[in-house]
C-alpha cells in the first residue's frame, strides 16, 4: 500500500520534501469486530485547511497531523496525511455500507485505506457526473461556497459581490451563484489565465490579477465605483483590509478562508476593521462543517443547476499518488487552475 507520510511540523511555505512515498502492507479485509470499511482510494482533494494541519498547534478547530505516528490498529502502519476523497469500498464492517459502495469523506492519502469512523463518509447516490467532482463541486468546497453565500451573506438580486482566490474551488461557485442570483460579481485572482476563466467561463461581469495591481484600493473603487455590498473572503491579509473601506453600509462579508495569512508565523494586521462599526457590516466567520445539515438541498439545487448547463466547475488534475505533495504545496503558489485533485486510481 503506497502512501504518502508527513515528515514534521512545518514553518513558512510547505515544500514537496516535507511529504514522503512509504510502501507498507495492508489487508484488505475489516478486522473482525472492527465496524469500519476498507476502501481503494479514487481520487485525493488538496485542500488549504491542511496547511495548519502541518502547525504543531492546538486548540484551532482541526487538530494538527502527528508526524511519525501509527495507526491504531497496527504496531508499524504509519498514518497518511489525511484528507477529504472519493473511494470504493472494498470489505465493510458496517452495516450501513456494503462491498462496491462509492463515499466521499475523510480518508488516507494511500491507495487503500481501513476506515474507522465511517460517520464521515457520504454514501454517492448520483454517479451520471465527474465523480472527481464529490472533492470539489459536490464536497465540501461545494457546501462551503453554497452555506457562506446563501446563509452568511443574505445576498439579494442587484448586489455587488467581490469574491477573493475567484477562480479556485470554491470561489468559482460563489461568483456563479451570485451571478444566478442576478448579482454585480467581480473576482480576483492571480494569473491571466484565471483571471479569462472568471470572465469567459464563469461568467463573472469583471476580473482582476490582484498581483498586477499597485493600489488595491484604486483597484476595487474601478469596479466599485458605489461600493461592495458582499465580500466573499478566500484571502484575508490585506486584500481585506482594502476592501473594508469600499464596503457600503450595512454590508456583508463572508470569513471564508485566510489563505494569504496560513504560511506566516504571526498574522499581518488588517487596519481598517473600524469600518465595521462605522458602516454596520456584517463579517461572519464560519465553518462548513456546521452546514451540512443543508447537503441534500445542496445537492439538489447544484446537481440541477449542472445537468441545466447553468454552472460549469473546473478541475486541475494531477496524475497518481505520487503527485500529490507537490499538488498540495502548488495551492500555496497559485499554481492551481481550478480545483485541485489527484487520481489516485481508475475505478
Ligand atoms: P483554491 O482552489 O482557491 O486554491 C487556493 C488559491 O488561493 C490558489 O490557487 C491561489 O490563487 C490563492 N492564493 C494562494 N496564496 C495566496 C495569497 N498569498 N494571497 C492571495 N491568494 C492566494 O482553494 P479553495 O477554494 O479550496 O479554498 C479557498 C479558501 O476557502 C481558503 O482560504 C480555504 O481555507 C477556505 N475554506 C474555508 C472553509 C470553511 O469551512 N470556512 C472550507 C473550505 C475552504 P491565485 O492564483 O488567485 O492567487
Amino acid at each position: 500500500n503506497k502512501q504518502i507520510i508527513f515528515k514534521d511540523y512545518v514553518s513558512g511555505f510547505p515544500k514537496e520534501s516535507d511529504m514522503m512515498l512509504k510502501t507498507s502492507t495492508m489487508g484488505l479485509k475489516v478486522p473482525q469486530g472492527v465496524k469500519g470499511v476498507v476502501v481503494k482510494n479514487l481520487y485525493l482533494s488538496c485542500d488549504p485547511y491542511m496547511r495548519p494541519r502541518m502547525r504543531d498547534f492546538r486548540g484551532s478547530y482541526v487538530e494538527p497531523f502527528t508526524p511519525g505516528s501509527l495507526y491504531s490498529y497496527s504496531v508499524d502502519v504509519m498514518q497518511p496525511v489525511v484528507g477529504c476523497g472519493v473511494a470504493k469500498v472494498l470489505d465493510s464492517g458496517d452495516p450501513n455500507l456494503k462491498e462496491g459502495d462509492l463515499v466521499w469523506g475523510m480518508t488516507g492519502w494511500e491507495e487503500y485505506s481501513l476506515i474507522t469512523a465511517t460517520e464521515t463518509l457520504f454514501k454517492i447516490q448520483h454517479t451520471d457526473v465527474p465523480l472527481s467532482y464529490y472533492t470539489g463541486l459536490l464536497g465540501m468546497p461545494g457546501m462551503t461556497a453554497y452555506a457562506g453565500f446563501y446563509e452568511i451573506c443574505s445576498p439579494k438580486k442587484g448586489e455587488s459581490v467581490f469574491v477573493s482566490a475567484a477562480s479556485g474551488a470554491v470561489g468559482q461557485l460563489v461568483g456563479q451563484f451570485a451571478k444566478l442570483l442576478g448579482c454585480y460579481v467581480v473576482g480576483s485572482a492571480g494569473t491571466k489565465e484565471k483571471v479569462d476563466l472568471l470572465k469567459n467561463k464563469f461568467g463573472f461581469d469583471e476580473a482582476f490579477n490582484y498581483k498586477e495591481e499597485k493600489d488595491l484600493d484604486a483597484a476595487l473603487k474601478r469596479y466599485f465605483p458605489s461600493g461592495i455590498d458582499i465580500y466573499f473572503d478566500n484571502v484575508g491579509g490585506e486584500m481585506l483590509d482594502a476592501v473594508l473601506v469600499n464596503m457600503r453600509l450595512c454590508g456583508r462579508i463572508s470569513v471564508c478562508g485566510l489563505i494569504s495569512q496560513y504560511n506566516l508565523d504571526k498574522h499581518e494586521g488588517v487596519h481598517n476593521l473600524v469600518c465595521l462599526v462605522t458602516k454596520r457590516i456584517r463579517m461572519e466567520g464560519f465553518l462548513v462543517a456546521a452546514y451540512f445539515h443543508l447537503y441534500p438541498k445542496f445537492l439538489d439545487t447544484v446537481l440541477s443547476y449542472l445537468k441545466e448547463g447553468k454552472i460549469s466547475y473546473v478541475e486541475d488534475i494531477a496524475e497518481g499518488l505520487e503527485s500529490a505533495p507537490a499538488a498540495l504545496v502548488g495551492l500555496f503558489s497559485g499554481r492551481n487552475v481550478g480545483k485541485q485533485v489527484v487520481v489516485v486510481a481508475n475505478e
